[in-house]
């Protein structure tokens, strides 16, 4: 990794931070491979995470392609509702990313603790979900690991989608084509806590494309609404089964638009979910009367609706 500081709009800057700038304070998460810290830079006083990551201990898991891609794919995107990777750094044993602080957690703390949301919060997360997805698949990127834990919070309620290590860059040729790497994610099992919201294309291992992430929304929107995600097993076998087969239900009462939006979405054709470019792109998504009321420009200036 590059001893350069480096910004989160890919500009490269010929200063050198190094953990010594920044004072860290309380661990805020831990993942697989890493530890999460709040820091705040001394220089500044400004609060970021810090993502902190053994070399070896991903040397010997054999996670460098996903360190490495999450750091590629975080480089080169700006967007209100996307982490955003400010510096990276390191010293001999170890990888430092800078990222924003979401002081608010993850969405799905919240969804648990609210067992559903309302209709109004519900579009109004599914917005801002559309709102990133657009962004991220205009510059060729599929985040392919969409679910309620990896959107975390601002201090203002706004989201950060979170957990590019699984994310795909599309070369325009390879839009749709084999996925060998699937394969081999199956093979190992890494689909662990994810079951959910894999798409069925992404199961028969013979397509990867923008709709995968489309897929993962209408989960997302259906368990925003209901609580749960629409596709349950006691094994990922039965999820998978049933993914496959189209097989859920909607809840007595779940709104009538927010359903025609999810069942537009929770298509088995990837070419046919609403917001494909085969289907005209995101615009049409974005043109559901779901969203009706929606202001796509102003959304990350405006005040998200109170979560109760
Ligand atoms: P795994 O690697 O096991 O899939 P993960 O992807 O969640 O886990 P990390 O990205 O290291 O691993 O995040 C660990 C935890 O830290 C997350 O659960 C998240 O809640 C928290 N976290 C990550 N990034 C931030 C951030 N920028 N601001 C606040 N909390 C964060």
């Amino acid at each position: 990794m590059s001893q350069i500081q480096e910004g989160g709009d890919g500009n490269k800057k010929p200063v050198k931070k190094t953990p010594n700038d920044f004072m860290f304070g309380k661990v805020i998460g831990e993942g697989s491979y890493s530890t999460v810290y709040l820091a705040k830079e001394v220089e500044t006083g400004t609060e970021f995470a810090i993502k902190v990551l053994e070399k070896r201990h991903i040397m010997r898991e054999k996670k460098s392609q996903y360190v490495m891609r999450e750091k590629e794919v975080l480089m080169k995107m700006n967007h209100p509702f996307i982490i955003r990777l400010y510096f990276t750094f390191q010293d001999t044993d170890r990888l430092y990313f800078v990222l924003n602080y979401a002081e608010r957690g993850e969405l799905l703390d919240y969804l648990h603790k609210l067992s559903s949301f309302d209709v109004p919060c519900s579009q109004w997360y599914a917005a801002e979900i559309v709102h990133a997805l657009e962004y991220m698949h205009s510059l060729n990127f599929i985040h392919r690991d969409l679910k309620p834990e990896n959107i975390l919070l601002n201090t203002d309620m706004h989201i950060l989608i979170t957990d590019f290590g699984s994310a795909k860059i599309l070369n325009k040729e390879e839009e749709i084509k084999p996925e060998e790497e699937h394969h081999t994610q199956r093979r190992k099992n890494s689909f662990v806590g994810t079951a959910q919201y894999v798409s069925p294309e992404v199961l028969t291992s013979k397509q990867v494309c923008s709709s995968s992430d489309l897929w993962a929304l209408g989960c997302i929107i259906y368990q925003l609404l209901s609580g749960l995600p629409p596709f349950r097993g006691g094994h990922e076998f039965q999820i998978f089964q049933k993914i496959q087969k189209l097989e859920y239900e909607f809840p007595d009462g779940f709104d009538p638009l927010a359903r025609d939006l999810v069942e537009k979405l929770l298509v088995i054709e990837p070419t046919q979910r609403l917001g494909c470019e085969e289907l005209g792109g995101m615009e049409q998504l974005k043109s559901h009367p779901f969203f009706e009321g929606i202001d796509w420009e102003h959304l990350s200036e405006q005040k998200p609706p109170e979560l109760l």
